[in-house]
């Protein structure tokens, strides 16, 4: 298969359409490879993230070159992507033993006591998308490695470079050789051959694509999460700081040239603000340079090929004919590379538009006034998307109790979605059509396995004794029952 560069539409190379065949041996490669990685100590396993830490971050040059030259993006956006998979190494290298170590619970039996193991599922099948291949890709893949497990990577058909590239750092870094493959081809062929095979699959991708990967998930009855598409909205509420609004919020929606799934592709401002919000913004936008250069000079690359392209243009006219203003952008630009198009400003856009409703994934967003924060909390969560949003005002507690009110998996306030990415303690996903589960935290390294529970009777086995009879035992259970229930509601320390 043929891989393209987005900036001139050149071939860069071409990599293995592989078939269903080649994706159940590399399971059993990552299989073989598995076991002896799960019985090292967790520590060692933990050291050798943070050696990847290190290795991306020495080959942090030639990471970005790959990363623009597949992707399109501009040098910034690749280095956010760098940086990330070091953060996530060193935040599960540092916090991922404690997340998975044995821990005592509670039995609600005197003389008996419960501990809770966590096991690695065994192979875990990564299916990732292009618009971030090493953040979502590696990223993703690093606590499953910490739990010891193996994994079997599907890149995006776009971007196979970067995880070929990265597997190699992996092993420099101390990873077995056989316990990370990756393997490329089509999306259908290769991807539903990959959750036919794995013991847990994350999924990263469009909502369509995610219904399907989700069915045969359940056919195989393997548990899977689904990280995928929104239609994020942020509100700027009448005091807030204009400039930093602005500056977040051009940022939030034009990253990546837009395409990325915390983007915000909505705007609600306060009717009080709206036309100075509207003005400033206007102008910040038309301040980007967009640029197809492989260093840090443009602040937008290109999309990422010719489907995307036809994507934004037609939610960009749909705009037009329904009676929108285009403020600025709404042109594609082959003059700086075949597929490059203008960070782009709606106002008066129909909230039946389609650019009002469906995901773009590209440099498009709307502004829209509104009467009051609740007006726009309704018209935010009013979408079966649910992954991020944002709250702008000077008034912190206000805007920590209207995010609480969005729908949303994560929700910023006074940033667009660096802040919820950056916790990478607290998980992060999405809820309604933007997913199932959650990466980053405690339950981003816990879905990689597989619990057990360990309860140890102490004072004999809790069944019937022998010629007692069974009035009495049930007459003993239920007076333990109450007597239990009283002493817990008396209790000082009881959390009821
Ligand atoms: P996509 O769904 O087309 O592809 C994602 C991956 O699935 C690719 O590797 C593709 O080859 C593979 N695939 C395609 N068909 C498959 C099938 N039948 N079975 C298994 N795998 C299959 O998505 P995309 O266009 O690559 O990415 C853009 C989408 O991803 C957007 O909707 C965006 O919002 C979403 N996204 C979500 C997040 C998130 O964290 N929520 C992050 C990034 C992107």
């Amino acid at each position: 298969m043929a891989v393209r560069a987005p900036f001139t539409g050149d071939d860069v190379g071409s990599v293995p359409a592989c078939q269903p065949a080649d994706v159940a041996a590399a399971v059993d490669r990552a299989r073989d490879a598995q076991a002896a990685w799960a019985d090292r100590p967790v520590a060692e396993r933990a050291e050798t993230l943070r050696r990847v830490g290190d290795q991306f971050l020495s080959n942090r040059d030639e990471l970005l070159d790959i990363v623009q030259l597949e992707g399109g993006k501009a040098r910034l956006d690749a280095l956010s992507e760098v940086l990330d998979v070091v953060m996530t190494a060193d935040y599960y290298a540092r916090r991922g033993p404690d997340h998975i170590a044995p821990a005592s619970r509670a039995s609600g039996i005197p003389l008996t006591r419960a501990s809770e193991h966590r096991d690695p599922v065994g192979v875990v099948g990564l299916i990732e998308p292009w618009n971030y291949p090493l953040t979502l890709a590696i990223s993703d893949m690093l606590p499953a490695l910490l739990a010891g497990n193996g994994v079997v990577l599907k890149p995006a058909e776009a971007t196979p470079f970067c995880a070929l590239r990265a597997r190699e750092l992996l092993v420099e870094a101390g990873v077995p050789e056989g316990l990370v493959q990756v393997v490329t081809g089509d999306g259908a062929t290769v991807g539903e051959a990959l959750v036919s095979n794995v013991d847990y699959v994350t999924f990263t991708g469009s909502t369509a694509t995610g219904r399907r990967v989700a069915s045969l998930a359940g056919e195989h009855l393997v548990d899977a999460s689904l990280e995928l598409g929104g239609k994020n909205g942020a509100v700027v509420l009448p005091d807030a700081d204009l400039a930093a609004a602005v500056r977040g919020l051009v940022h939030g929606s034009f990253a990546n040239a837009g395409q990325l799934c915390i983007a915000t592709e909505r705007i609600y401002a306060h009717e009080a603000v709206y036309e100075e919000f509207r003005d400033r913004f206007v102008d910040a936008t038309e301040a980007l340079e967009l640029g197809a250069a492989m260093d840090f000079g443009p602040d937008v690359g290109s999309l990422i090929g010719p489907d995307q392209l036809a994507t934004v243009e037609s939610h960009v006219a749909d705009a037009r004919e329904r009676g929108a203003t285009v403020e600025t952008g709404g042109r594609h630009r082959p003059d700086i590379g075949p597929t490059f198009y203008e960070p782009t400003v709606l106002t008066d856009l129909p909230a039946d538009a389609t650019a009002a409703c469906e995901e773009t994934f590209g440099p498009v967003v709307s502004i829209t006034p509104v009467g009051s924060a609740a007006e726009a909390v309704e018209r935010i969560n009013d979408t079966p998307y649910g992954l991020n949003g944002s709250v702008w005002t000077a008034d912190i507690d206000r805007g920590e109790s209207i995010a609480r009110d969005l729908d949303v998996g994560t929700a910023c306030v006074n940033d667009a979605y660096t802040a919820a990415w950056a916790a990478t303690d607290a998980p992060m996903g999405g809820v309604g059509d933007s997913g199932i589960g959650r990466r980053h935290g405690a339950e981003g390294i816990q879905k990689y396995t597989e619990s057990q529970t360990v309860a140890t009777a102490g004072g004999g086995p809790l069944a019937p004794v022998p010629r007692l009879p069974n009035r009495l035992t049930a007459a003993g259970m239920t007076l333990y029952t109450r007597a239990a229930r009283r002493l817990r509601r008396l209790s000082p320390f009881s959390r009821r």
